[in-house]
């Protein structure tokens, strides 16, 4: 097992990725559109996207550069 690299930990990235639970579309997203998500949020995962909308109320949640889920606090 190798400790996680503090330094890799620590980058954040320009844009956040925005991903598609049902379609698997994945978007790019500008972090400085929305500067109240949190700098560890790497990926914010949407229950449906535009495409995929049904009119149902869509869900969403967001998870780390690890892939771990980000729970606002
Ligand atoms: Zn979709």
């Amino acid at each position: 097992m190798t400790p996680p690299d503090p330094q890799q930990v620590a980058e954040i990235a320009p844009d956040i990725t925005l991903r598609c639970d049902k379609c698997k579309r994945k978007q790019s997203y500008p972090r400085s559109v929305d500067p109240s998500i949190p700098a560890r949020v790497a990926t914010i995962v949407v229950s449906r996207c535009d495409r995929c909308d049904n009119g149902d109320f869509g869900t969403e949640w967001w998870l780390d550069a690890n892939g771990k889920e980000v729970v606002n606090d």
